[in-house]
């Protein structure tokens, strides 16, 4: 962890007007270590995960090579040991380099460590793959996290299917594309009795289909992302491949859909799917640049500016991305906790990220809630400049911000 490490007791911050909650949880992280470190560490991007409030990110195995290994998953977790500056839970790969084929050794990579397997970045496009891989999965207790995309239907698209596509003369991506395959794995959840998790999902007959999955009683769940209930589709001819990401943006309707399933819980969380990229990646035609945007330092805003503020949830409800673990403020327990303001308004500035990303279409909004302090296992992980801690108990050094 950090060198700030809170030794004595009695260090003060003054709160007034701050929020002290749960630290946050993202269980959509890309770290890009090992083989992309130009475009993010384990170090970099949890430095980045804490100064946006989160104490524990799950990340996603398609790095270089996969995490498809019992000694891959111990070797994010070593690195992590070393350099995080948050919790890191990895995902390992459902099959052997995500090529969607020869499943992984699922039992010893729950025994290694891995929290959930994906192929995550790409579909498993078997569905008799997918069958055998949740039978497997069955005998571990490790769901499994879909990336749902039907390649076929992609094809070349970088962006929706949709007017502003056509507009632009790009190919498009139809909303069906992930409908019919969050229908089929719905099916494979009924047929094998598996858990199943779909992530970052983006359109209203998705979100349909997870409702329905969940009325019929499958062990299924879901996610969403700050992009997909902040943006349509229409962001694409502003910020070109700042707003490319995969899934793409929807249309206003399927924004609507996602607001709506995030207030009537069939969304069951809130992750950011940070997914960095070089410049070099991104400074490209929208047809070329990669998929992908950073997350983790605009999640919380963007969640209290555009779901708290209008009123879709109320703070309290916020599963700000998860934020389920059981806090104890008892002296001497190590804590995951974050304190932010949330009327503080800030203008998103992609040159102070702590991420090496800086893909953004949110770059010069103005937001809500600002993250003051994060403490994980009890150690300060972020402190934001301004705020200052006393070291004298009981004199209390007033905040500036
Ligand atoms: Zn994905």
């Amino acid at each position: 962890m950090g060198p700030e490490r809170a030794r004595e007791a009695g260090r003060v911050i003054d709160a007034r007007g701050a929020v002290l909650a749960p630290g946050l949880v993202d269980l959509h992280v890309h770290l890009r270590e090992p083989g992309g470190e130009a475009k993010e560490t384990i170090a970099t991007g949890t430095a980045a995960a804490a100064a946006g409030g989160f104490t524990s990110v799950a990340c996603m195995p398609n790095t270089r090579p996969p995490v498809d290994s019992p000694a891959a998953v111990e070797w994010v977790k070593a690195r992590a040991a070393t350099s995080a500056r948050c919790r890191v839970h990895p995902l390992a790969a459902v099959t052997v380099g995500q090529q969607g084929e020869r499943l992984t050794e699922f039992a010893s990579l729950e025994r290694a460590g891995a929290v959930a397997l994906s192929d995550d970045g790409r579909p498993i496009m078997s569905a008799a793959v997918m069958r055998r891989a949740l039978e497997y999965a069955r005998h571990t207790r490790l769901p499994i996290v879909c990336h749902e995309e039907d390649l076929t239907l992609r094809g070349d698209g970088c962006m929706n299917e949709g007017p502003t596509a056509t507009r632009l003369g790009l190919a498009g991506i139809p909303a069906a594309a992930e409908t019919v395959m969050v229908q089929r794995d719905c099916e494979l959840a009924e047929l094998t009795g598996g858990r199943v998790h779909f992530a970052h999902l983006s359109c209203a007959g998705a979100l349909d289909a997870l409702r329905n999955g969940k009325r019929r009683g499958l062990r299924v769940s879901g996610e969403s992302c700050p992009h997909y209930w902040t943006l349509t589709d229409e962001a694409v001819a502003r910020h070109g491949a700042d707003a490319k990401m995969n899934p793409p943006l929807r249309s206003a309707r399927d924004r609507e859909a996602v607001i709506e399933a995030i207030a009537d819980g069939t969304l069951d969380c809130l992750t950011t799917d940070h997914a960095p990229h070089g410049a070099e990646e991104k400074l490209q035609t929208m047809d070329r640049a990669a998929f992908g945007i950073v997350g983790l330092e605009t999640a919380l805003a963007l969640t209290l500016t555009f779901l708290v503020e209008p009123g879709h949830l109320t703070r309290a409800s916020v599963r700000c991305p998860g934020s389920t673990r059981k806090v104890s403020l008892e002296p001497g327990d190590p804590a995951d906790l974050v304190l932010f303001d949330p009327d503080a308004r800030w203008t998103v500035d992609p040159a102070r990220f702590r991420s090496r990303g800086r893909s953004t279409p949110f770059a010069g909004w103005s937001v809500s809630g600002r993250v003051l302090l994060t403490v994980c296992g009890g150690e300060i992980t972020h402190l934001e400049p301004g705020v200052r801690v006393a070291d004298a108990p009981g004199e209390a050094v007033a905040a500036e911000r």
